[in-house]
This record gives C-alpha cells, structure tokens and sequence, in this order.
C-alpha cells in the first residue's frame, strides 16, 4: 500500500474488459426468456435490449443477480499477463457499475480469475444500476474515479470514457464492440482492440 500512492493509477472495468459480459448475459437471457440475442445485439440498458417496459426489465434484473451466472462469467485470458505487467509501475484498481447486490461473487470471480493483481480493498461499485430508476442520478464512474485519484480508465463504454476524460482522466475505450462505434473520439480517449493495445499505449507512455 505505501508505494501505491506514488504510482499513476489504472482504473479497469470488469464487464466486456475483464469479463466476457454480454456472452454470458445473451447466453442468459436466450435461455431464461427465450431471446434470440447475439452479442452484437448487447445494450447495457436492459430495458432496450428487451423491449420491455422498466417493471418487467426490473424483475429480470432480479432474477438474473439472483442467478449466480456472474461468477460462472468467462475471463478473458489474455489480460492476466497485461495486467501482471502493469502492475509493475501502476496501481490498479477495478472499478464496476454492476449492482453492489452482486459485490460478494464479483470480488470473489475477480481474485479468482486475476490472483494476486487486485488488492481487497481496490474493487470499486459505482452503484449506477442498483436500481432501474435511480440510473439518472446516481454517481458516475468518471466522478468515482477522480474521488479514488485514478489518472486513466480502461472501459467498453465510451459514455464512461468521455466523462472520464472531462473529468481530466485519459481514457481507453477497450474493445471493438458494436456498441462502442463511434466516428471520432474526444481528446484524451482512445480506442485500445484488446489487451495487446492496452500494453501498446503504457509502453509508447513510459518511452516518452
Ligand atoms: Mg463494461
């Protein structure tokens, strides 16, 4: 912990960075309510991907927290390595706008599937989802960031990215996902495809 806040921080998202997220919910949701979605049709607003109204979005909701599918979510393998290699000039931490219902099973997929890279008490809910209705008003990840003095965000989506970067963070948009298109990016957030270009960016940073 001492050296840690002498260090640039890295706040990472875990759903579609460090988790396979809309595989695991499409795979959910096709199966549970006999949707045919694929994960290009993935949309962080339930409500939406559905078609369904806020009441019925919110049972949903419920019953699939209650699941437990979030600890059987895929890893993806290749940020191990990267995040291993971060760790070595930056202090990570993660920071997730799943629900805090599901906090005990995220903490525990996250040691389990990254050991020894995230410390306890570094595993950040920014609480926006807690409930369908409270999304308007709740805190922001770009606003938890800088209370948690993070310098860069690493997330699939680019809303999280561009009020990051307002908030003076850089940001990377991570992934080349349907729902993160976007013509032109603003300043300070740049599209990284995978964890290779996660490594690119840090090591073109350190070599200025
Ligand atoms: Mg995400």
């Amino acid at each position: 912990m001492a050296t840690g806040q002498a260090r640039p921080t890295i706040a990472i998202d875990i759903d579609d960075v460090l988790a396979d997220n809309a595989k695991g919910f499409v795979e959910f949701s096709n199966q549970r309510w006999g949707t045919t979605l694929t994960v290009d049709d993935y949309d962080e607003h339930w409500a939406k991907l559905w078609k369904v109204d806020n009441e019925e979005t919110e049972i949903r909701a419920n019953q699939f927290h209650e699941s437990g599918v979030l600890y059987n979510y895929d890893h993806n393998p290749s940020a191990h390595l990267a995040l291993e290699k971060l760790k070595e000039n930056y202090n990570l931490i993660v920071i997730t706008s799943r629900r805090t219902q599901v906090k005990d099973e995220t903490t525990l997929w996250v040691h389990e599937r990254f050991p020894g890279i995230f410390d306890d008490d570094h595993i950040h809910f920014a609480g926006i989802w807690d409930k369908i209705s409270d999304a308007s008003i709740a805190r922001t990840k770009g606003e938890l960031c800088q209370e948690l003095g993070a310098d860069y965000i690493i997330d699939d989506q680019l809303k999280h990215c561009v009020g990051a970067a307002k908030l003076g963070l850089k940001a990377l948009l991570f992934g080349n996902y349907l729902w993160n298109q976007n013509g032109s990016l603003p300043e300070n957030v740049q599209r990284v495809d995978d964890w290779s270009g996660v490594l690119r960016y840090f090591s073109e940073r350190s070599g200025q």
